[in-house]
C-alpha cells in the first residue's frame, strides 16, 4: 500500500509534461518523452525469456528512464534458484523468476555498471510510470510492502518514497528489511 496522497486533481508526469489520468482509466498515451537508452542484444535475450506483459513494461521503462539500465536475469531454473538461496542471494524457492514473471536489472553509468542504490531508485521511477501506462501491475524488490507500484504515482521520486515506506513498515513490525532493488515482478 502507498499511504502518501497522490497529486490530485492534476498530477504531473515527472517525465512527460502532461496530466496523468487516474489508475482506473489506463490509456495508451503517445510517447512525448523518449530517452536515448536502448537495450543491448544481451538484455533483449534475457527479457525475451519472461512473460509478454513484463516485457512490455520493461520496453516502455527504457524509453521513460533518465537512468540507463540493462536486464541481467529473466527466467530461472529451479536449480539456479536453489543455488542463489544457498548463497543467501535470494530468500525464497517460490521466486517469480522460475515462472518467467520477474526480471533483474543492472544500472549503467556510461559503459560501467553500478550497484549503488540511488541509480536503482531512478530505474524504479521509470517502472512506476511504465507499468501505469502499459496497464500491468508490478511489484518491486525495493519495496515488497507495495503490492503494485502503480499505487505510488507520486510526483517526485516514487522509488525513494516506496522504499522509505517499506523500511518504516518493517521497522514498525520489528522485522528485518530485504532490499532487492534490481528486481521487478508481476505480482501473484
Ligand atoms: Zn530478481
Amino acid at each position: 500500500m502507498c499511504f502518501l496522497p497522490l497529486f490530485k486533481p492534476q498530477p504531473r508526469h515527472p517525465l512527460v509534461d502532461g496530466p496523468v489520468p487516474s489508475i482506473q482509466e489506463p490509456t495508451i498515451s503517445t510517447p512525448v518523452f523518449k530517452s536515448d537508452f536502448k537495450f543491448s542484444g544481451k538484455s533483449k535475450t534475457k527479457l525475451a525469456t519472461v512473460q509478454k506483459d513484463l516485457q512490455d513494461v520493461a520496453n516502455r521503462a527504457i524509453e521513460l528512464t533518465v537512468q540507463d539500465f540493462g536486464i541481467t536475469e529473466g527466467i530461472r531454473t529451479v536449480e539456479r534458484q536453489r543455488f542463489l538461496v544457498q548463497q543467501g542471494r535470494s530468500q525464497t524457492m517460490n521466486s517469480r523468476h522460475i515462472t518467467g514473471h520477474a526480471i533483474d536489472v543492472l544500472a549503467y553509468n556510461g559503459s560501467k555498471h553500478s550497484w549503488e542504490l540511488p541509480y536503482y531508485l531512478l530505474v524504479a521511477n521509470a517502472f512506476v510510470w511504465a507499468a501505469y501506462e502499459v496497464g500491468v501491475p508490478i511489484r518491486w524488490g525495493g519495496s515488497w510492502s507495495t503490492l503494485d507500484i502503480r499505487a505510488c504515482r507520486v510526483k517526485d521520486d516514487p522509488g525513494e518514497t516506496m522504499m522509505e515506506l517499506y523500511r518504516r513498515t518493517r521497522q514498525r513490525q520489528g522485522r528485518k528489511t530485504f532490499i532487492d532493488a534490481v528486481h521487478f515482478e508481476i505480482p501473484r
